[in-house]
């Protein structure tokens, strides 16, 4: 089989190549104004290997917010903060064929979220991060994470100024449901928390060192390690997951900014970013550079 580190910087930006003309076919998301005024034609990929190898092409200064991408993160934070068996009674870890923002999937579960790779799953365990206010517990998120990852992400304010403009009508429809349920208290603070982290921002280089914490981090319990990339496998592209992983094997996981970060276990990470989204909401040439490498590393060596 081949590996991760085998790959040259000319095969990358071959591929880059390749995938810039898919470009053009996706949307770019509606509803969050800042992101609508991204540059479509962005396009970076960046891999660092087990051995912090780091190999990158394209776009991969400039910053973006990881959107989504912060669940399998405030996941692995959890579970390292307040246990396994405490965060499982609070989520499930089951795929959802409805899209990330679903209400509906949650009231056919009678309020109990399905996982936390959508809404309603990551908006519970954003209620669940210790502080006393959406700041204080956005800080101590970004802190773990910087300190274990040795990244400097940050919070974009004014990412985080355009997503409080929306009126946010689908999640707090999630948060009212869950409220009413007495699953979570204070949908206020929650929505704040829920949209900081989501604007936590850094660049691609930045992702691929974050997704080392789920392939070996001597700080990390491997098991925690190990349920956060199965959820990740089966509900890391939300409706798509399933169809995804009949391809590629890897945990992966999108946000609606474009940027994709797949996990290659034991090896190492690949972060990818392209703004244009298909239907589901994933950047569409980010997961076919990813199906470009699953397929290099299913090839023998000869
Ligand atoms: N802030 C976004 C939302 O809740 C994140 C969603 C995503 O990246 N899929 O709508």
């Amino acid at each position: 089989m081949k590996q991760l580190s085998f790959l040259s910087s000319e095969q990358l930006s071959n591929w880059l190549i390749e995938v810039s003309q898919q470009k053009s076919t996706g949307d770019l998301p509606d509803y969050i104004p800042l992101l609508q005024e991204t540059d479509p034609n962005l396009l970076g990929i960046c891999i660092i290997t087990k051995n912090n190898n780091i190999l990158n092409q394209g776009y991969c200064q400039g910053k973006f917010p990881l959107m989504s991408i912060i669940k399998p993160f405030l996941l692995l934070y959890l579970l390292s903060e307040l246990g396994e068996k405490f965060i499982f009674k609070k989520v499930g870890s089951k795929p959802s064929r409805y899209p990330f923002n679903s209400i509906e999937q949650l009231q056919l579960d009678e309020g109990f979220p399905r996982n936390p790779m959508i809404n309603s799953g990551a908006l519970t365990l954003a209620s669940l991060i210790p502080g006393k206010d959406s700041e204080k517990k956005c800080y101590n998120l970004l802190q773990w994470l910087n300190k274990q990852s040795q990244c400097n992400l940050f919070v974009d304010q004014s990412m985080l100024d355009s997503v409080r403009s929306l009126p946010n009508i689908r999640n707090k429809a999630i948060l009212e449901e869950l409220n009413q349920r007495n699953h979570i208290q204070n949908p206020d603070i929650t929505l704040d928390t829920y949209n900081r982290i989501c604007c936590i921002s850094g660049s691609i280089i930045d992702l691929a060192k974050l997704g080392l914490l789920l392939v070996n981090s001597p700080n990390i319990n491997p098991k925690n390690v190990i349920l956060v990339n199965n959820i990740m496998t089966t509900c890391g592209l939300y409706e798509a997951s399933e169809k995804f992983a009949q391809k590629i094997v890897f945990p992966t996981k999108s946000g609606v900014s474009g940027g994709i970060l797949s996990i290659v276990p034991a090896q190492g990470a690949i972060a990818c970013y392209s703004p244009p989204l298909d239907a589901q909401g994933n950047s569409i040439a980010g997961l076919s550079l990813i199906e470009k490498i699953a397929n290099y590393l299913k090839q023998s060596n000869t």
